[in-house]
C-alpha cells in the first residue's frame, strides 16, 4: 500500500526521441573538443569593459598643467572651450577640469556673459 515512493520519479528529461547532436560521432578523429566552433550564441557577459573606444584624453585639469591660477574672463576662446554651443558650461565631467578650476571658469564665464562677450544662451 505504500508504493508512493516510487511514483515520484524525477524526470530530467532523459532523451525520449530528442535528435541530441552533442554525442561526436559524427566527427573526424580527434574530435574531443568542448568548445563550439564560432557562430552558435555567445555566452553571456560579453568580456571585460563594454566602452572606452576613444574619448579618452588625459583627464587633467587644463588650468593645473598649463598652471593658470586665475582664468582671464576675457579671453573668449579660452572660455568657449568650456561652454557648449548653446552658451551652456560645460560639465566637468567632460572637460576634466579641477572642482576649483571649474569654478573659476564658471565665474569667469559668467562674467564674460556679463560684458557680452559670451551668450548667454542659444539666441532665437
Ligand atoms: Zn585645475
Amino acid at each position: 500500500m505504500s508504493d508512493e515512493t516510487s511514483v515520484k520519479a524525477p524526470e530530467t528529461g532523459s532523451g525520449s526521441g530528442a535528435p541530441s547532436g552533442q554525442s561526436g560521432e559524427s566527427r573526424p578523429s580527434g574530435g574531443y573538443q568542448g568548445n563550439r566552433p564560432a557562430g552558435g550564441p555567445r555566452p553571456a557577459g560579453g568580456g571585460p569593459g563594454g566602452r572606452g573606444k576613444f574619448f579618452r584624453r588625459k583627464k587633467v585639469c587644463k588650468f593645473c598643467t598649463e598652471k593658470i591660477d586665475a582664468i582671464p574672463y576675457r579671453d573668449v576662446r579660452l572660455l568657449q572651450g568650456f561652454v557648449a554651443e548653446r552658451g551652456k558650461i560645460v560639465p566637468r565631467r567632460l572637460t576634466g577640469v579641477c572642482t576649483t578650476h571649474q569654478r573659476r571658469l564658471t565665474r569667469a564665464i559668467k562674467q564674460a556673459r556679463n560684458i557680452a562677450l559670451l551668450p548667454f544662451a542659444a539666441r532665437h
